[in-house]
């Protein structure tokens, strides 16, 4: 991928979020661009954020620290960790990003809230919902989701703000718009039962099936390979 031109890329995949907001008459801030640069090196951070990607999101937390460490001087940034999250590694988590999207059961949520550096404000949350249904993968069933969502309303260090889902790969926009449908009504059913939360993000839609997504709503669509290329191997 030596090839690869950023600044093209990245134009490309603004313009693609653009026009799939246009075709479903949504207004073009209705979503934004999530820049997950797992295995890719801090350098190629530093120059999308000077072409004015502000959001990024990272997968493995040693490698995301490391690449922090390196940009200390991109200000302002902001970190989401969409990866899987174990619990020994909530710390790094709670006190290094502003966002977690892979929230998906109370216990790591509970560690979250109760490390989270009080000066950084709250930190902000995505539950993670299993929409395909796929016992291997992870995220939080619909079934359990509202006594999930409401135990973390209650956590003053967490501020719950929405919805993440990997559906399973499918073809054509018809079948990937299914999964996507499916997680808007989980999250309009939530905001009904919680008017008081202030739940505001769909995230969801990466390369392969973002137009599917911005049809179905989604407000924050996470691109990889569309930005930076195909992934490194680790
Ligand atoms: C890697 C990853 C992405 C980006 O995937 P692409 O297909 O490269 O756009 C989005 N979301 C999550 C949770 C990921 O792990």
């Amino acid at each position: 991928m030596t090839d690869l031109v950023l600044s093209e890329s990245l134009a490309a995949a603004r313009t693609r979020l653009a026009e799939a907001l246009n075709a479903t008459e949504r207004p073009a801030d209705a979503a934004r661009l999530l820049a997950v640069s797992k295995t890719k090196p801090a350098a190629m951070i530093r120059e999308a954020w000077h072409l004015g990607q502000r959001e990024f999101g990272e997968n493995y937390v040693q490698e995301a620290l490391d690449k922090q460490a390196e940009l200390t001087e991109l200000d302002p940034i902001v970190w989401h960790f969409i990866g899987p999250l174990q619990s020994n590694k909530t710390r790094e988590v709670a006190e290094h990003f502003s966002w977690v999207h892979s929230v998906d059961r109370e216990k790591i949520a509970r560690r979250l809230n109760d490390q989270r550096p009080e000066a950084l404000g709250p930190l902000n949350i995505c539950l993670q919902v299993n929409i395909s249904e796929e016992t291997s993968k992870s995220g939080v069933s619909l079934e359990a989701l509202p006594a999930l969502a409401e135990a973390i309303l209650a956590m003053p260090a967490l501020r719950l703000r929405g919805l993440m889902t990997i559906p399973a790969p499918a073809e054509g926009r018809e079948a990937q718009r299914v999964p996507f449908a499916r997680l808007r009504e989980a999250f309009e059913a939530l905001r009904e039962r919680f008017p008081e939360a202030p739940l505001d993000t769909l995230s969801m839609g990466m390369s392969a099936d973002l137009e599917a997504a911005v049809q179905e709503g989604a407000t924050l669509v996470r691109l990889g390979t569309a930005i930076f290329g195909e992934r490194n191997t680790r």
